[in-house]
Formats: C-alpha cells, structure tokens, sequence
C-alpha cells in the first residue's frame, strides 16, 4: 500500500504537468523533423542552384520553405505556451483565464492543457 500514490491521485496538477511535458515532448519532436525538412530543402535549392522564381523546380522550392516556416513558427509559438503553462503551474496560476481570470475548465485543459483563457474569452 503507498501513500505517496493517494497523495499524487488527489489532485490533478499532476496529470496536467504530465500532460504538458508529454506535449512538449511531441512539439520539440515536430520541431526538430521540421527543421530537418527544412535542411533538406535548403540543400535542395543549393545543389540545384535555384533561386529563380521562373524556374519551375524553384517556385516549388520556395512554396516549401514557405510551408516549413510556417509549421515551424506554429510550433515554436505552441512550445513557447508550454513553456508559459508550466511557468504558471509552478506559480499556481494554471488553469486560470488570462483574460477574465475565471477557470479556463477542466474538459478545455484536457483537449489544449497549454490553453490559456477560457472557451468564451478564447471565442472573442
Ligand atoms: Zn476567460
């Protein structure tokens, strides 16, 4: 029998830290095999040296980089609201609505556990 476990089951600021390390994982994942895309369309457009947009191949090129850069700022940005949600459960703000200061709700920290507001505030 552990006593420890009671203690880790009665509150939920432990599955939320466990989910929110796990996301990480998968966003610094995701952000390490974008950036490996990216090294292989930079590579891409340096062996073929192409960077004229009438040539077909390098408008292709482009489009991709542009795709990466994209997914990656989306990552970074989501890395980074990790980052803050862990900030803010070591702080005891977690789950807190930055913006009305309500509870952002259990089923909404479930879905997106780096939520930030609230579902009404996040609909304005
Ligand atoms: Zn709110």
């Amino acid at each position: 029998m552990s006593t420890s476990e009671a203690t880790t089951r009665r509150k939920s600021t432990n599955s939320a830290e466990e989910r929110l390390i796990a996301e990480r994982a998968g966003t610094q994942e995701l952000i390490a095999s974008l950036s490996g895309d990216w090294d292989g369309v930079v590579d891409a457009s340096a062996h073929t040296g192409v960077d004229d947009e009438h040539d077909p191949e390098g408008a292709t090129i482009a489009f991709e980089r542009a795709r990466i850069e994209a997914s990656l700022s989306r990552a970074r940005a989501r890395l980074a609201d990790i980052d803050d949600a862990l900030r803010r459960l070591g702080e005891g703000t977690y789950g807190v609505c930055e913006q009305c200061g309500g509870p952002v709700g259990d089923d909404r920290l479930a879905a997106r556990p780096a939520a930030r507001t609230c579902i009404a505030c996040a609909g304005t």
